[in-house]
């Protein structure tokens, strides 16, 4: 099984591995730093032993990379593994602001049940049930989303005491379970956007934007 190296340090953007499996699903590595998308957090981009990756798939616990131009690596084999810096950290930054927004959003709604979330370089969003639409709260939203940023809170990740692969995201008073990767203060998102989409049928979404 994989070392999750981007569990312990989200910040590290790249590291050596060795190869630890070779088959169709591509190969698989004793440890990375290179995240395969998960809780709607998507993958990171970036390079195995200079080949550009086409695709991470997580399966259980394990990490499955396919590499452009099928190369010819064997098993023991030493690799760099290298992650595009610049959208991961985007990555992080918009995935701490939808934990925030999403606590602050259940604190005013009650709604705590969502229904789809995803992550980006470029936007967050999560999707829930609400028969009105959520126009009205989102300024009030927004206006508590950045004081908060403005506050600086560290944010802190820990693994789950019975589950070791299940992972803990903690902000002061805020606490969710996360496997993703996080920022390590919420002053690093800084200022955010809310927009609202309606989905029809009673489903509301809202999306976060850097300012
Ligand atoms: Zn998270």
């Amino acid at each position: 099984m994989v070392e999750k190296l981007f569990r312990s340090d989200s910040y590290l953007f790249s590291c050596i591995s060795r190869i630890t499996s070779v088959s169709e699903k591509g190969i698989t590595l004793d440890k990375t730093v290179f995240f395969a998308f998960a809780g709607g957090q998507a993958s990171d981009e970036g390079t195995i032993g200079g080949f550009k990756v086409l695709e991470a798939t997580a399966e259980g616990p394990e990490i499955y990379y396919k590499l452009e131009g099928t190369p010819s690596l064997q098993i023991g084999q030493e690799v760099d593994v290298k992650i595009n810096e610049e959208k991961r950290m985007k990555i992080m930054r918009l995935h701490s602001a939808a934990h925030l927004v999403y606590e602050v959003f259940a604190k005013h709604t009650n709604i705590r049940k969502l229904i789809g979330s995803n992550v980006t370089e470029e936007k967050s969003r999560f999707d829930f049930e609400m028969p009105e639409p959520i126009t009205p709260l989102l300024p009030k939203l927004e206006e508590e989303s950045n004081s908060l940023i403005s506050q600086n809170l560290p944010i802190k990740t820990h693994p789950d005491e019975k589950n070791p692969d299940k992972y803990w995201w903690v902000c002061g008073e805020m606490k969710m379970p996360c496997g993703g990767t996080h920022v390590h203060s919420l002053g690093e998102i800084g200022k955010i956007k809310l927009k609202r989409k309606n989905l029809g049928s009673g489903k509301e979404r809202i999306e976060i934007i850097f300012a």
